[in-house]
């Protein structure tokens, strides 16, 4: 059967990569899809591990050639998914998350797929700032650009199947893993496992209820 498609976003910060990674450990067939990017590799990160990395001309080419499902400027650097990998994965039956940013999730929407997505929200305004200021290097200038686009991005949670709060860590992966489980119990997707399962009883002798 085809995986399920889910998109999680998150203003910068809020820790969804982090999130993520956890809810694929701990939950059995989901896998995180890795994206490409035109941005330089923080220190430790490796290339075809957090991201897969690629020069600007390179991903030009591929939004040339049609090779991304969706792809997005975030902070002056190109970000996407590629459409073979998504494919490949899907067609093996695993379901994929896709941590993207809100005008990626745009597109795969306006595309018309099959996709559940989850918006995580920080628990707050100051909670966010912390994050940002405790996690980076970054200068002053680029955290007050991040909160920026923060508070303009979280305006699109209603464009979203559900929305979580990142207050606490593991109970924020628990309930993100209760939306998986829940999505693949739908009668949709859970309709075929089900009819084998009722035709085995038919299948099976009745007994006599009598003796
Ligand atoms: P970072 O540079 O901090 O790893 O990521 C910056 C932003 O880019 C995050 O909001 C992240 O979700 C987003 N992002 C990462 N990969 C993709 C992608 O493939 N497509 C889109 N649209 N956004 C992405």
């Amino acid at each position: 059967m085809r995986g399920l498609l889910f998109v999680v976003s998150a203003p910068s910060g809020t820790g969804k990569t982090t999130l993520v990674e956890r809810l694929v450990e701990i939950v059995p067939n989901l896998t995180m899809s890795r994206s490409y990017t035109s941005r330089a590799a923080r220190e430790g990160e490796a290339d075809g591990v957090d991201y897969n990395f690629i020069n600007r001309q390179r991903f030009e080419e591929m939004i040339h050639c049609g090779e991304f499902l969706e792809w997005a400027d975030v902070f002056g650097n190109l970000y996407g998914t590629c459409l073979s990998d998504t494919e490949r994965h899907l067609e093996a039956g695993r379901d994929l998350v896709l941590v993207i940013d809100v005008q990626g999730a745009r597109q795969v929407r306006r595309q018309g797929r099959e996709r559940i997505a989850i918006f995580v929200l920080p628990p707050s305004p100051d909670i966010l700032e912390r994050r940002l200021r405790g996690r980076s290097k970054d200068s002053e200038e680029a955290i007050r650009r991040r909160l920026a686009v923060a508070r303009q991005e979280i305006t699109a949670f209603e464009e979203y199947d559900y929305v979580v709060v990142n207050d606490e860590f593991d109970a924020c992966v628990e309930r993100l893993g209760a939306i998986v489980l829940a999505e693949r119990a739908r009668l949709a997707v859970a309709r075929r496992p089900a009819e084998e399962i009722v035709e085995r009883f038919r299948a099976a002798p009745a007994t006599d209820v009598t003796r």
